[in-house]
């Protein structure tokens, strides 16, 4: 049988040291009586991101969370890639709200950057949030998900919900912002129901492909 397999009882590391990112991780893992502690309560040091893709990126964080504790470790490589910007901030949308992670001000500057490039309309202004999540075991395998939700950036951000870029963005066929939503709206899961945010819905491939047990 696969090393990669989970279920109740078993103990899992989350491989990040970003508070948002754990919250919504923990509360997708939760109903499945998976044991969860971070990359941060374990004091494990972060990997530099030297990849080139969200795949490669939280391989990199998944192996090294799970090498430096002797657990399974789930990491989640995440960003915003904006169409009118090539896909940017994409790999680097942490990186663009600096070293205080001022996100008021990442999103001052794709604004800014939406406005250089005559990006007025909502068509000129579409995005998507990308998520991939990574599970490595200490035996040394890996495995990847991608989850993703499109959108279109508003201006001025508007809710103080969530994390990140959620102000900006309003996912298609809604109308209040990822910022004005509850965690519920936002990522919650049921089964047989795709959810909405990027994180839940690789997230949710991630439960059928390990057939992980509620
Ligand atoms: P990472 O830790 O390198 O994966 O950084 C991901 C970054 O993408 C986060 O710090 C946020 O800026 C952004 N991001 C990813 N997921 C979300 C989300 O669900 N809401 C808002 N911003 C997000």
């Amino acid at each position: 049988m696969s090393a990669l397999r989970l279920g109740r009882g078993d103990r899992l590391v989350i491989a990040s040291h970003n508070r948002g990112k754990i919250a919504e991780l923990e509360e997708l893992i939760r109903p499945f009586g998976i044991a969860v502690v971070s990359a941060a309560e374990l004091n494990l040091p972060e990997p530099e991101e030297t990849g080139a893709t969200f795949e490669e990126n939280a391989r990199i964080k998944a192996r090294a969370a799970a090498d430096g504790s002797g657990l399974p470790a789930l990491a989640d490589d995440s960003g915003l890639a904006v169409d009118a910007l090539g896909g940017e901030p994409g790999i680097h949308s942490a990186r663009w709200a600096g070293p205080d992670r001022d996100f008021a001000r990442a999103m001052r500057v794709i604004e800014e950057r939406l406005e250089a490039a005559g990006a007025r309309t909502p068509q000129a202004r579409r995005a998507r949030f990308v998520a991939v999540l990574s599970l490595a075991t200490p035996g040394g395998e890996t495995r990847e998900w991608r989850g993703e939700i499109a959108g279109t950036l508003l201006w001025p951000p508007r809710g103080a919900h969530g994390f990140g870029y959620d102000p900006i963005f309003l996912p298609d066929g809604h109308d209040r912002t990822f910022g004005e939503m509850t965690a519920e709206e936002k990522h919650g899961w049921r089964p047989g129901q795709t959810p909405l945010s990027h994180r839940a819905r690789a997230f949710a491939r991630f439960v059928a492909d390990l057939g992980v047990e509620g």
